[in-house]
């Protein structure tokens, strides 16, 4: 089976390519290099089936040449992380919207199979009104805030990607699915646009204050990109889930203040916390989840799979994958 995969140098898309690779595919990786590496995908190169190109989505002659050559397209690239999205907001929602538009587009007219990546940032205030104290469902009603406050652009991109896809199924009968993930981390994952686990995982080895946004007290549920990497590959063989937007996720909430002590005593590290407001990181207005837990019954479903790996073993492996350049010694 031959893949395309936009977004394939980033951090699920390497692992995916990995992933495939390995399985004896062939892989296509159509790749700007914006926020992914060509280090993430470097050891595939000799590999047989394996071809980088250096390209955007945004650019339709590209992509048509090497989607005609797929049998399943992942599409992966987008614009990700909080800083980036209040950094640049037009490069988010041009890129996120336009690119997502076009892959769908050149695949309903090549008639391809095709998984769109969401987030469960579509989900977004939901979580915290009085009323969703639950499991977030796929079908839930969802918030978003202002539009004044560009970190909702990200969200409503994403949820637009959703409404695209699922008209294209529609009214064109595409093999399309789409995956809610939420928080995936491991090795690669960088912390640069503001991911959490590897900046803390980072400073913890360095012995540097591991610096928390807001209280502490919001939860997130994380989980191993080896998981989501399993989710996607059988989602997108799974017929059933055409038409369908499928939450990829863990179901253990852990508040921020103890991902940070997990992490503190995982590297044996004798850094402490300190925390900083939000406004200060990304300006006035800023506003966070205060939690966001994955119902993942459909997945379940679906694919009789659902993210196993526990919190402690995937801290562990980021750990390891950045120790070699930073090992606190003790
Ligand atoms: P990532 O930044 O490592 O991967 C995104 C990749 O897309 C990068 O390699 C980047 O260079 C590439 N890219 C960006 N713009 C592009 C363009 N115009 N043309 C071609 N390539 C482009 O992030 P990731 O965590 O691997 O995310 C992959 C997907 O999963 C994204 O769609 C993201 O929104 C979604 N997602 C990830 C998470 C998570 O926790 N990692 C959570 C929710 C959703």
């Amino acid at each position: 089976m031959r893949f395309l995969i936009t977004g394939g140098a980033g951090f699920i898309g390497s692992h995916l390519s990995d992933h495939l690779i390995g399985r004896g595919n062939q892989v296509s990786v159509l790749d700007n290099l914006a926020t992914g590496s060509v280090d993430n995908i470097v050891h595939l190169r000799a590999s047989e089936g394996f071809c980088f190109t250096e390209g955007d989505v945004l650019d339709c002659e590209t992509l048509e040449r090497l989607l005609v050559e797929a049998d399943r397209v992942i599409h992966l690239a987008a614009v990700v992380g909080v800083k980036l999205v209040m950094e640049q907001p037009v490069n988010t929602i041009l890129t996120n919207v336009q690119g997502t538009a076009n892959v769908l587009e050149l695949c309903c007219r090549h008639r391809k199979r095709v998984l769109v990546a969401s987030t469960s940032e579509v989900y977004g205030k939901t979580m915290d009104s009085q009323y969703m104290v639950r499991a977030l469902q796929e079908d839930d009603d969802i918030t978003l805030g202002t539009t004044k406050r560009r970190r909702w652009a990200y969200a409503c991109s994403k949820a637009l990607d959703e409404f695209l896809a699922l008209a294209y199924r529609d009214e064109n009968s595409l093999e399309v699915v789409v995956a809610r993930f939420f928080n995936t981390v491991g090795p690669r994952q960088t912390g640069r646009y503001g991911m959490v686990v590897p900046r803390f995982v980072q400073q913890a080895l360095a012995a540097a204050p591991l610096v928390v946004h807001g209280d502490g007290t919001q939860t997130r549920c994380f989980t191993h990109v080896a998981d989501t990497v399993e989710a996607i590959v059988r989602l997108v063989e799974e017929p059933a889930a055409f038409g369908e937007v499928v939450n990829i996720g863990r179901e253990e909430p852990v508040s921020i203040n103890e991902l940070a002590q997990r992490i503190i005593a995982l590297t044996g590290s004798p850094s402490p916390l300190t925390y900083v407001p939000y406004e200060s990181v990304y300006g006035p207005g800023y506003e966070d989840m205060h939690r966001r837990t994955p119902d993942v019954s459909r997945l379940r479903e679906l694919i009789g799979f659902a993210p196993q790996r526990d919190l402690d073993a995937t801290l562990r492996d980021v750990i390891a994958f950045y120790a070699p350049v930073g090992a606190w010694k003790g």
